[in-house]
C-alpha cells in the first residue's frame, strides 16, 4: 500500500503490531519453558496472557476499520527480535540463557512501546479518542512488563557472573 497520510500510517503501524503480537504469542510459551528462574518463567506466563488481550484490542480496533485487511504485513523487526533470542541461547547454561532471554525480552517489549505511543499519538489526532484509549492500555502493560523485566534482570545478572 502506497502510504499517503497519517491515516495510512496508523492502518500501517496498526498492522505491524498485530503481525508482532502474533509472533510473540508463538515465542513466550517457548521463553516460559525455558526460562530456569520461577520468577522469569511466571513473568513469561503472565505476558503472555496479557499479549492475548493486546491482540483482542488490536482486533477491536480492525472491526472499526472495514476493509482493512489486519492480517497483512508480516513485522520483520519482531521476526529478526525472535530470531536473534534464539540464536543468542542456543547453547548458553541456565543462569546465562535466562540473562539472555532477559535482554532479548526488553528489545520485544521497547519495539511495542514505540508502536503502540505512536500509533496512540495517531490515533488521537485523527480524532479517534476510543482507539488511543486502547493502545493506551495495551502501552501501559508493555512498560509494566519491561520494568518487572528490569527488576527480575537485577539478581539474574548476578547469578549469570557467578556462573
Ligand atoms: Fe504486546
Ligand atoms: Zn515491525
Ligand atoms: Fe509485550
Amino acid at each position: 500500500m502506497k502510504i499517503q497520510n497519517l491515516n495510512d500510517l496508523l492502518v500501517d503501524e496498526l498492522q505491524d503490531l498485530y503481525s508482532a503480537e502474533k509472533q510473540i504469542i508463538e515465542a513466550l510459551p517457548k521463553m516460559a519453558e525455558k526460562a530456569t528462574s520461577p520468577d522469569l518463567k511466571q513473568a513469561f506466563k503472565l505476558h503472555l496472557e496479557q499479549t492475548r488481550e493486546q491482540r483482542r484490542r488490536l482486533d477491536q480496533i480492525f472491526e472499526g476499520m472495514p476493509g482493512v485487511d489486519r492480517d497483512k504485513k508480516t513485522c520483520k523487526g519482531m521476526e529478526g527480535i525472535i530470531d536473534e533470542g534464539e540464536k543468542l541461547i542456543k547453547d548458553a547454561n541456565p543462569e546465562t540463557r535466562d540473562a539472555g532471554m532477559i535482554s532479548s525480552a526488553q528489545r520485544v517489549e521497547h519495539y511495542e512501546i514505540a508502536g503502540y505511543g505512536t500509533a496512540r499519538t495517531y490515533a488521537n489526532l485523527l480524532g479517534r479518542p476510543e482507539w488511543a484509549r486502547l493502545l493506551q492500555v495495551t502501552l501501559d502493560e508493555e512498560k509494566d512488563a519491561d520494568r518487572k523485566l528490569s527488576t527480575i534482570a537485577e539478581r539474574i545478572n548476578v547469578e549469570a557472573r557467578a556462573a
